[in-house]
């Protein structure tokens, strides 16, 4: 029985390190985790200006000095081509688009997206990816990654050679839709969603720890994205999303949207991989395939990985983490 797995250093994609004191310990801990972290821009203020961007990166490496970090911007507005070179020069290799109001911190999104198409050519010009949370606003909460995909299918028709990434891909029509569209077009993958359905928030008893947006939705959305992560399909990588909202936040009368999974987010990947005898797929769903569709170097440096339990504790710097209290098999 296998006791011992190297990978190379995980890579995050899609990460939320927050800001101010939280940000020290989630960057700390993402540092231990990962190789590499992408980091969002949700943050207040949002990450929209040059040196923004300069100043997010320097605070996440002050905390985190050996991990590489790619940044962010948000695309809350039209941007000159002269602001996207000096964001580009400064470290940001993506802009993400939130649709208004969709999830954490997003009142000022685009209410639509056309409005910002001058941007996009620009983003497709310098070869900037674009980065969806793909969300439609004012629909039913489960139809709404569904409802957004006309407008990926459009953006891909516009834009042929723009790079686009939908993020954390949660539905069925969502993961055949990524495949069918050109291979500029990938999505990332949450451990969360690989794991969970809407039986784990409102099931039996409400789990505020496992509210996220996208929501986790039905057995069989579960089991497409599933698929798409233990397929070798090079247009489905790993991004954790982790999301981290103190304890009070999320024990609310309006709880906030997000899973911290960072902590426990290789050990739970090797588990669902092993469980699915594709443990040879790993690597690349966790380290390679990422980077090389933002074509930077694939991680030459290894982390080993033991089947070791541990338990995972209940709060981990002031957050519930993704299965907290219960036992992991790899450490
Ligand atoms: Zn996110």
């Amino acid at each position: 029985m296998l006791q011992e797995l190297e990978l190379p250093l995980p890579n995050d994609f899609h990460i939320h390190l927050r800001q101010g004191e939280a940000l020290v310990n989630y960057a700390k801990s993402a540092g231990e985790q990962f190789g590499l972290v992408m980091a969002m821009p949700n943050t207040e203020p949002a990450i929209d200006s040059p040196e923004l961007v300069k100043k997010y990166k320097e605070e996440i490496l002050a905390a985190a000095p050996n991990l590489q970090v790619l940044l962010t911007f948000k695309l809350n507005k039209n941007y000159t081509e002269q602001e996207l070179l000096a964001m580009q020069k400064n470290g940001a290799v993506a802009a993400k688009y939130y649709p208004f109001g969709v999830t954490t911190n997003s009142q000022d999104g685009v209410s639509k997206i056309e409005d910002i198409y001058p941007t996009i050519a620009l983003l497709e010009k310098l070869d900037l990816v674009l980065s969806l949370h793909g969300e439609e606003p004012g629909v039913f909460c489960l139809d709404k990654e569904k409802d957004f995909l006309k407008h990926l299918e459009k953006l891909s028709k516009t834009f042929p050679k723009l790079r686009i990434v939908l993020e954390h891909v949660s539905c069925v029509e969502a993961v055949e839709c990524v495949k069918s569209l050109p291979e500029n077009i990938a999505a990332t993958i949450t451990v969360h969603h690989l794991i969970l359905t809407l039986d784990d928030i409102i099931g039996d008893s409400l789990r505020p720890q496992n509210f996220c947006k996208p929501l986790p939705k039905l057995p069989k959305d579960r089991d497409a994205v599933r698929a798409a992560a233990f397929s070798g399909n090079k247009k489905f990588f790993f991004g954790s999303d982790s999301a981290p909202h103190a304890l009070e936040k999320k024990q609310s009368l309006s709880g906030a949207a997000g899973v911290y999974s960072a902590p426990v987010a290789v050990p739970i990947l090797i588990e669902e991989f092993e469980k699915e005898n594709k443990l040879n797929l790993l690597a690349d769903f966790v380290s390679n395939f990422g980077a090389d569709f933002y074509k930077i170097p694939r991680q030459t440096k290894k982390a080993t990985y033991v089947k070791k339990e541990w338990q995972v504790p209940k709060t981990i710097d002031g957050a519930v983490p993704l299965r907290a209290g219960e036992t992991l098999k790899w450490s």
